[in-house]
């Protein structure tokens, strides 16, 4: 094994931060559909495909540095949200806890000098400054559209269509 026990040990929580995450985001595209906004439903379904990419990116590390990969039972994700501002503040709160795990996996990776690892970290580091400031966008643009959720639909579809 190329990595230490307490190294492996991390990533694999990592792995079921990730596939928590995406089941939360599951969750939550659920109710914007329940609600009738099909876009942020749209939006969220592509988050979540994201968290389940992070989880395989660490699945697939762990294999490649022959550590072990203990998958472990999902938590039911939040629910009884009121209306997609608290909908979205949890989901930005949930980035800010990953990237907060993410660092903690960058300390330990440099605490023990394990350079491999902490270069595969680095695309992590990246991706968690978008994914809190998108959803940080996202809420202001909520907070911006005063309760116009229907216009706020309107710029998330056309920045998706941008993104296409
Ligand atoms: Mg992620």
């Amino acid at each position: 094994m190329m990595i230490s026990s307490k190294m492996n040990s991390k990533l694999n929580e990592q792995v079921t931060a990730e596939l928590m995450a995406a089941h939360q985001y599951l969750s939550m595209a659920c109710s914007f559909d329940g609600m009738g906004f099909k876009i942020l439903s749209k939006r969220f379904i592509q988050q979540y495909e994201e968290e389940l990419e992070h989880a395989m990116k660490f699945v697939k590390y762990l294999l490649e540095v022959g550590g072990t990969v203990q998958l472990e039972a999902l938590p039911k994700p939040a629910s009884g949200f009121k209306g997609v501002e608290q909908i979205v503040q949890a989901a930005l709160d949930g980035e800010k806890h990953i990237t907060n795990l993410i660092h903690g996996l960058v300390a330990l990776a440099e605490d023990e000098k394990d350079y491999a690892t902490r270069s595969f970290l680095g695309w992590f580091i990246d991706e968690q400054v978008e994914e809190v400031s998108s959803m940080v966008d996202l809420l202001n643009l909520i907070r911006l559209a005063g309760g116009n959720i229907l216009q706020v639909e309107m710029r998330v579809r056309h920045e998706m269509t941008e993104e296409d």
